[in-house]
């Protein structure tokens, strides 16, 4: 890695900052100062920055339970967004695996181990997200049929993989789909000729919302969380 990106990732100074900080002969690489900020290091490097050993820091990973109204965008010119809420340093370098539309809440899950939540969230690995549907009508016995099935929706060609579908009250139904189409819930839900009223996500994989986090809390994913070999 450079050593400019390394002392920038693994402190709070800015790329410059730190650029500047390596000119000006503060960062030494095994003993010596080196005032280049491309150069590379390995961790077989022992780097010091005024003295403080540096390394390399490690992936990062978080829950949030977003709330109503607020984006999964990193930047949004009108609207809050989940890193409002989660406000931990260098949360520009944090991304969401799995977005959620403004108007539905529950689980969001930010990393910045491109690697994991592209095996979290890519189709190929099936992991099921579940979500709470409130419903405007009752779900009948042949829209829960069609949505265990798969189901066409407007405009596609290939039906939604198999759902499964616990009905909790005739309008509330628990749904956890393998799929991360556009607006997916929400279509399915009307291509059975009924409305979704509200939209709460309760679990990714194995990885479920802490229903003590109220709306808008985050916390750090446990080690049994990030595990995705389960
Ligand atoms: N499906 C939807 O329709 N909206 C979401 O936010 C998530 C899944």
């Amino acid at each position: 890695m450079r050593l400019d990106k390394l002392l920038s990732n693994a402190s709070n100074l800015t790329r410059s900052q730190a650029v500047k900080a390596i000119k000006q002969g503060d960062v030494l690489v095994d003993g010596e100062p080196v005032t280049k900020g491309a150069s590379k290091v390995t961790e077989d490097n022992e780097v010091r920055y005024l003295g403080t050993l540096i390394t390399e820091p490690k992936p990062r990973y978080y829950m949030l339970n977003k709330p109503l109204d607020c984006v999964s965008a990193n930047r949004d010119k009108n609207s809050l967004t989940v890193f409002d809420y989660l406000l931990v340093p260098r949360r520009d370098q944090l991304h969401v695996a799995g977005r959620l539309d403004r108007d539905t809440t529950g689980l969001i899950i930010a990393t910045d181990d491109g690697q994991w939540s592209h095996r979290l969230t890519s189709p190929k690995h099936e992991h099921f997200k579940r979500y709470r549907v409130t419903l405007a009508e009752a779900l009948t016995e042949k829209a829960k049929l069609a949505l265990e099935e798969g189901i066409l929706l407007e405009g596609e060609t290939k039906p939604t993989k198999p759902a499964m579908v616990d009905v909790l009250e005739p309008d509330l139904i628990n749904l956890s789909i393998s799929e991360g189409r556009y607006h997916q819930v929400k279509r399915m839900l009307e291509a059975v000729g009924n409305e979704v009223i509200a939209l709460h996500r309760e679990a990714i994989a194995h990885i479920e919302l802490d229903t003590s986090l109220e709306p808008g809390k985050w916390r750090e994913l446990s080690p049994d969380e990030i595990d995705l070999s389960k």
